[in-house]
């Protein structure tokens, strides 16, 4: 629990939605207060995933040992087939995330 260093009242986390980053507010006073390490964590989990997406080369969709979905829609050409593979799982990531390439247009994310 945090207190106000102004008014002494309990401070509230809110998310800044722009940077995406956590900080504490007083309702009463317009005293505010980053929220330090735990969202710092957080921005470094984003910033891994996208990188592990910018490594993957789209002409993965032709490699025959992959495994393939037909369940997966592609959000930018709504195509229903994609491959799909675990994303290579670093000291710093404990989630076993896959990685889909839309076999149509090449779009990539994870799932
Ligand atoms: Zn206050
Ligand atoms: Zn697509």
């Amino acid at each position: 629990m945090r207190f106000c260093k102004e008014c002494n009242n309990i401070l509230h986390p809110k998310e800044n939605r722009t940077t995406r980053t956590l900080f504490y507010a007083c309702n009463r006073c317009a005293y505010r207060e980053e929220a330090g390490q735990s969202c710092v964590y957080e921005n470094n989990l984003v910033k891994t995933t996208e990188l592990k997406l910018d490594i993957v080369h789209e002409d993965v969709v032709n490699d025959p040992t992959l495994q393939r979905s037909k369940h997966q829609i592609c959000d930018r050409c709504n195509y229903s087939e994609a491959v799909f593979f675990q994303a290579d799982d670093s000291a710093k990531s404990s989630s076993l995330s896959l990685i889909f390439v839309c076999t149509h247009c090449g779009k990539k994310w994870v799932g």
